[in-house]
């Protein structure tokens, strides 16, 4: 069943509007409090303070509406407040915020197990760990797959990013702004060529063959034997919504499966709806060893969770997995109530309904641009609500980082929230919450789509 934004309602209004000072008085008064004492080193791409957020508005401190289209970072895809999410967060809170599970258990963390080991692919016996962070998942899958293969190597790959820790740094491929300046690194950490179809030097490279050109290097430069774990997003997030060509993710699971070698997928950005099936995975029929997951899992409570075979999981000794706030009680409530409203209002088609939407959109920009002369769209990508243009040089393949910032901060000024990624920060992603309405999501569309005409 397809749902129509007729079947989602909204607690504060679903329209963009801006004040003529911008930012405003109130966020400007809290910017010069914030630089005081919260560390430079944190930065906010949008200089005005929340006070307000459901389904696709933003509302700031002093009353401009913004339209949302980076979901917190593709956390909020049920909304900012869910009103089965924030129920939830309240019965639980009334009773306790927390226990610690390796003190005295309760059965919210018990029943987000069982949902996600329903919920990723495969019909395998699965066993689930829960977390706080998406980096935290993915240590912690890394430590499984060490553990479990006795193997130490762990293979990424170029335009990866995995997280802010010092492990997950090392797996992150950029280094401004994630990893200049916090060396040393995490050793045993290999990198290799991904698929990216809009830059490879052989256009007509097949996912079968991105793959076997990685495999080849993994061989050679470490072999496989010594490999326990590589780990990927199977749309790579930061890095550009870079999606493989197809056959690449098949390719290397069958390799790794064959050598005894772990496969990770990290869907901390692409899962739960994200890209219009529960998982990215799910396109293509891959069933990862392990999956690490976090940002949309909690309707914007921190909770991250691994989920993964259970003859892997369930080789680490009593004990050699934990954390004293991992799968927080109020954060599980949360978890269950998100999921249940992912089910019930069909998000994966909603997000499906974005892809077709926005594609649309966004393809007769790229046309009329290259009409007129001025190509600046090289690349148009993504599935579900997790969608991307590559901005370039008119006509080239050349990154356009600076027509990027330059849009970004057009948008913003209209009342558009839009994020940057990528590489080579020339792509702008989009990622709004599934539950916005098509009136919202066109009106977002089309402030972007001047945006980039304007500055083209
Ligand atoms: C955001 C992200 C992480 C890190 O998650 P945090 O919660 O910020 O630690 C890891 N992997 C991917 C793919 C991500 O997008």
């Amino acid at each position: 069943m397809t749902t129509t934004a007729n079947e989602l309602s909204y607690r504060i209004e679903q329209k963009r509007s801006i004040n003529a000072e911008f930012p405003g008085p109130k966020s400007q008064a809290l910017n010069e409090r914030r630089a005081a004492v919260v560390a430079a080193g944190v930065s906010s791409g949008v200089p005005v303070y929340v006070e307000d957020a459901d389904g696709g508005i933003i509302r700031d401190v002093d009353g401009n509406s913004f339209i949302d289209l980076g979901s917190g970072i593709a956390v909020t895809s049920v909304g900012a407040s869910d009103p089965a999410v924030v129920a939830a967060v309240q019965e639980a809170a009334t009773h306790f915020t927390h226990t610690c599970f390796m003190v005295t258990p309760y059965e919210g963390y018990v029943a987000v197990a069982e949902q996600l080991n329903r919920l990723t692919p495969g019909d395998h016996a699965k066993r689930t760990v829960l977390f706080n962070s998406g980096a935290e998942a993915v240590e912690n899958a890394v430590k499984v797959a060490r553990l479990a293969t006795g193997r130490d190597a762990v293979v990424a790959f170029d335009h990866a990013y995995h997280g802010r820790t010092n492990l997950t740094m090392a797996l992150t491929a950029k280094a401004m702004p994630y990893k200049t300046n916090f060396g040393p690194f995490a050793p045993e950490v290999y990198r290799m060529p991904m698929s990216y179809p809009f830059r490879e030097e052989n256009p007509d490279i097949t996912g079968a063959e991105a793959a076997r050109r990685a495999i080849t290097m993994i061989e050679k430069q470490i072999g496989g034997d010594q490999v326990a774990a590589i780990i990927i997003e199977p749309i790579q997030g930061e890095g550009g919504f870079i999606v493989p060509a197809e056959g690449f993710l098949p390719a290397l699971s069958a390799w790794a499966k064959d050598k005894g070698i772990v496969f990770i997928a990290d869907e901390v950005q692409s899962g739960f709806c994200r890209t219009g099936e529960w998982f990215a995975v799910d396109h293509e029929g891959v069933v990862p060893d392990i999956i690490t997951m976090a940002k949309g899992i909690a309707g914007g409570l921190p909770l991250s969770a691994i989920t993964g075979r259970a003859d892997l999981l369930d080789a680490v000794h009593p004990g050699g997995l934990g954390g004293t706030y991992g799968g927080n009680p109020v954060a599980c409530a949360a978890a269950l109530a998100a999921i249940g409203t992912m089910e019930q209002h069909d998000l994966n088609a909603r997000a499906r309904h974005i892809e077709e939407l926005s594609l649309g959109k966004l393809r007769e920009l790229q046309a009329e641009l290259a009409a007129s002369g001025a190509s600046v769209i090289g690349d148009i990508r993504g599935r579900g609500a997790m969608l991307a243009i590559e901005l370039v040089q008119a006509g080239s393949k050349e990154p356009n980082a600076d027509l990027t910032k330059a849009v970004a901060a057009a948008c913003l000024k209209e009342g558009v929230i839009i994020l940057t990624c990528g590489t080579y920060g020339n792509v702008i992603r989009l990622l709004p919450p599934l539950v916005i309405s098509d009136e919202l999501l066109i009106d977002g569309l089309e402030v972007l789509a001047a945006a980039i005409k304007a500055n083209a």
